[in-house]
């Protein structure tokens, strides 16, 4: 599709073309629990869990934040979120799910390689603090 060549860094944003963290697990450089993978999108469990189950599901191809892919590849958007409804799927999170997606540092994002964060297996609590 030539959405995996952009690279590092790509043509996304102003960060350094250093990579996250992120395109060393795509790249099988740092280990994960891989969940499910596609040809375009990645889905793995959170080191730090925030709920009986907790997944991150990332493009394979490096956007800052989901504002961005949505401007730069709402296709590619759309297939993130086809693996998130999957993840659940698979994970038997047959009552729902939240998707959650970090956007800037008053979020708490920390890693600027995009990823919807697909959380359930439990009542969750509402939004807050
Ligand atoms: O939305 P935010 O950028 O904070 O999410 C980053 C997530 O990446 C955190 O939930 C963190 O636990 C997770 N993480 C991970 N594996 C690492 C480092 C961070 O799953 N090695």
């Amino acid at each position: 599709t030539g959405r995996d060549t952009e690279g590092p860094g790509g043509t996304n944003g102003t960060e350094s073309a250093s990579e996250t963290l992120f395109e060393r697990i795509i790249a099988r450089e740092i280990p994960a629990d891989i969940v499910y993978e596609t040809d375009t999108t990645l889905a793995f469990r959170d080191i730090s869990p925030q709920a009986s189950t907790h997944v991150l599901v990332v493009p394979k191809a490096r956007h800052r934040t989901v504002a961005d892919l949505a401007a730069a590849d709402p296709g590619l958007l759309a297939e993130v979120v086809a693996t998130a409804a999957k993840v659940a799927e698979l994970e038997g999170l047959h009552d729902g799910y939240r998707i959650v997606f970090n956007t800037g540092p008053d979020a708490g994002q920390t890693v600027f390689h995009v990823h919807a964060h697909v959380l359930g297996g439990e009542q969750l609590g509402h939004f807050g603090r």
